[in-house]
């Protein structure tokens, strides 16, 4: 695999710059999830997102529910999270039918199995029993992994910078036009200026309204309204916002350009991995239990 270094290194960035709140944020949330109205919407996942890409950064593919417990958080919690990552082109999710016969056999098995204790003995936080987990997993028929997602994030990152400069700077180089912003949804129709495109920006560059989560698109104001004062107050405002942004951003950017011509890390399917793995864990002598 290519070397994951700087581009985890762009993933922290990324995460501190772009998912520090919430996660999934809250306007992310949908009203009609079962979760809304259960005591676990209350709490607050403040830097979760930050959390779970440092836990997955220094491993590849791992199973939900040895993430959930790791972290010590509710499972709900932590699919929730990863699946708002998963939509942010952050994280991938392989969902598999598992039966209890394929627990003894399988080569994913054996080897999320045999990662997670080299682990916890490299560590020295080697896990006791845990049957109570145990007894929740069996009734279970679909298992969850997780694992970075490097090109796909590389790829959102980069349109991301050059969707957040391009709305910008057309704003500010329209002298006479005012930007705006407005929902398409029928029953929303929420507007929105230049200033919250941040945080409407989607991972395939086109903006989604934080209300209903609704197309956004740009209307051109024909009319112009205010005064010559106001519209130059709101210039220097909009230059100021390009100039903090870069400044912000910076990091960021030089990062991705510099990354433009590195092969980029992919874990690939979860099979092919495991079946990779399993080879490396034999052929290390490290073969112990590792599927017979
Ligand atoms: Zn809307």
């Amino acid at each position: 695999m290519a070397d994951p270094r700087p581009y985890k290194k762009l993933l922290r960035l990324v995460m501190r710059a772009f998912y520090p709140g919430p996660c999934p944020p809250k306007h992310h949330q949908d009203e009609a999830d079962e979760m809304a109205r259960s005591k676990l919407a209350k709490i607050d996942t403040t830097g979760l997102g930050i959390v779970l890409v440092e836990y997955l950064l220094e491993r590849e593919w791992v199973p939900e529910e040895q993430i959930a417990s790791d972290l010590g958080q509710h499972h709900k919690i932590v699919r929730r999270a990863l699946k708002f990552l998963e939509h942010e082109h952050i994280v991938m999710g392989e969902h598999r039918r598992e039966t209890k016969r394929m627990q003894k056999t399988d080569v994913v098995k054996a080897v999320t199995a045999t990662k997670a204790q080299q682990l916890a003995e490299a560590t020295g936080a080697a896990k006791e029993g845990g049957d109570d987990d145990e007894d929740a997993v069996q009734k279970q028929h679909t298992y969850s992994y997780w694992a970075v997602d490097y090109p796909r994030m590389y790829d959102m990152v980069q349109l991301r910078l050059f969707v957040m400069r391009r709305l910008i700077k057309d704003e500010v180089d329209a002298r006479e036009v005012l930007a705006k912003y407005m929902c398409k949804a029928p029953q929303c129709g929420r507007e929105y200026t230049s200033f919250d495109m941040p945080d409407l920006i989607t991972p395939d560059g086109t903006l989604c309204c934080t209300m209903c989560t609704g197309v956004v698109e740009q209307v051109l104001a024909t009319g112009q309204t205010g005064d010559d004062e106001q519209r130059k107050e709101r210039r220097k405002r909009l230059q100021q916002l390009l100039v903090d942004m870069e400044d912000q951003l910076k990091p960021v950017a030089d990062l991705v350009l510099a990354l433009r011509n590195a092969a980029v890390p992919h874990h690939g399917a979860l099979i092919d991995w495991a079946k990779v793995q399993q080879a490396k864990l034999v052929g290390g002598g490290a073969g112990a239990g590792a599927g017979e």
